[in-house]
């Protein structure tokens, strides 16, 4: 399998280069060349494997450049740490079949990705005797999954900016109570968009960036979709065994749209997924586009569920490329568009496209909290916020008799503030996360100030 890249000036691409590029070099985000389709009988073949096998049957489809051996054990080692044997289980509540991703190190989804993208990269340094150091600013999850997918790794050191007590409490231990020689946590005196502008900086100071092996581990990066599309797998296989359904509809909380991008390619290798529903919060510009194709930009609005205020969607272009028929120029002008005025048009033939592909629905803050309530009162289950938001907008859209899968992205603990304002209790820790407040912490202060945190990762890159 080769990659390319939705601007078209990168071509023919092997996995392991284009995990390793992250970006395209031209700008654009890197996409395999074919998505292979599942005959159903290929697909009935899978069903009842575990799911690191299921992983491995659907990710050695776009990787050709790993022994099999090799990837199997990349993968067996990715999920080891998972609290649940199912790894990402699926639990009926009500009428919904909530698809829990939170089981890994950090409890949210995200580790289903970083904890494979931490193995490859150390894989594929190792292998090519290079270093690697990964810097990026997070507002909480990510930093944390990001760190926990490469603790104590070789190779590897990560630099991880968060704004000085401005993220949840128990997302700043999980984050700074990593004490691994790697490690390296940096409290930024300032927000987190300040925290932001100067990793930016940092990666555009081209020759620090080559000097230092500079790495980054967002969502833009291939691999971290492509573990995603595994869990499309298992709940539908687990969904048609429980109800004999022909079809599914899946609810997706989204804020930068790798998630539920995964989910587009789980349909189009065979999934059979009518509606995929794009849950947003208030933060709607996806769900704007796919109801009215109005896609423009706001301004960011802080709710409940932090992971999804985002505006501008950065793997929306992955679905871009093949709205406009996987032609790259067409892609370089919309973009190109967007950057001038803020907008992307859609004609009449994309719209009917868009809203073939997606189901939408926006929830505020208010919804989230009333629905995190009332399913708590029906259920006795917690929802987190994220999921709440998902909930909804499912509810929101669906009109048929397809059971509704909805992607749980958090477990609750993780936003305990919202979840008590909802149900009037705080949410209870897993086991893991006793006593996290006491453990060793390895952290430093610093100001925001470009060429400090420069110097800092100059003294401490491996
Ligand atoms: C990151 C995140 C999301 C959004 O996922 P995207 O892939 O960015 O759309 C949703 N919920 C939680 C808890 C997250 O951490």
């Amino acid at each position: 399998m080769r990659y390319c890249s939705t601007r078209g000036k990168i071509k023919g691409l092997s996995f392991s280069d284009a995990v390793m590029m992250g970006l395209a070099d031209d700008g654009g985000l890197l996409l395999p060349e074919e998505i292979p389709k599942l005959s159903p009988t290929e697909l009935q073949k899978l069903s009842n494997l575990p799911y690191p096998e299921l992983a491995f049957q659907i990710i050695s489809k776009y990787v050709t450049d790993i022994p099999a051996a090799d990837l199997r054990n990349l993968i067996e080692r990715s999920y080891a740490g998972f609290d649940h044997p199912q790894t990402t289980p699926v639990v009926k509540q009500d009428d919904l079949y909530i698809l829990e991703l939170f089981h890994g190190p950090t409890l949210a989804f995200k580790d289903v990705a970083l904890q494979f993208l931490g193995n490859l990269f150390e894989y594929f340094l190792l292998k090519n005797d290079k270093h690697m150091n990964i810097v990026g600013a997070t507002s909480g999850d990510t930093g944390s999954a990001a760190i926990y997918g490469v603790r104590g790794k070789k190779n590897i050191n990560i630099f991880i900016l968060h704004p000085q007590g401005k993220v949840s409490p128990i997302q700043e231990l999980q984050m700074t109570t990593v004490t691994d020689k790697n490690v390296f946590n940096l409290a930024v005196d300032g927000t987190f968009d300040d925290a932001q502008a100067i990793v930016k900086e940092i990666f555009g100071d081209l020759e620090f960036k080559h000097q230092h092996a500079l790495g980054a581990v967002n969502s833009i990066n291939w691999a971290r979709i492509l573990a995603q599309v595994v869990y499309y797998f298992y709940a539908w296989f687990h969904v048609q065994k429980e109800t004999g359904a022909t079809h599914v509809n899946i609810t997706v909380p989204t804020g930068n749209f790798g998630d539920i991008f995964a989910g587009y390619i789980a349909k189009q290798m065979g999934v059979p997924i009518d509606r995929l529903i794009l849950a947003t919060n208030a933060n709607n510009i996806l769900s704007r586009c796919v109801n009215s194709g109005d896609y423009s930009i706001a301004d960011v609005h802080h709710s409940h569920s932090p992971s999804m205020d985002i505006q501008i969607a950065s793997n929306f272009e992955r679905y871009l490329y093949y709205l406009l028929d996987g032609d790259a120029d067409k892609v370089v002008s919309a973009m190109d568009n967007f950057k001038t005025t803020g907008r992307l048009e859609f004609t009449a033939a994309q719209m009917d496209q868009l809203k073939h592909d997606f189901s939408s629905a926006f929830v505020d803050d208010d919804e989230t909290i009333a629905t995190i309530n009332s399913f708590y009162q029906k259920t006795g289950y917690v929802l987190d916020p994220h999921t709440a938001v998902g909930i909804a907008a499912g509810k929101k859209v669906k009109n048929d008799d397809n059971p509704l899968i909805c992607l749980a992205t958090a477990h609750p603990a993780k936003f305990g503030d919202a979840v008590k304002k909802a149900t009037g209790s705080e949410p209870v820790l897993p086991a893991a996360f006793e006593g996290l407040s006491s453990r060793k912490k390895k952290l430093v202060t610093i100001a925001a100030d470009l060429e400090q945190i420069k110097s800092y990762i100059a003294t401490n890159s491996i």
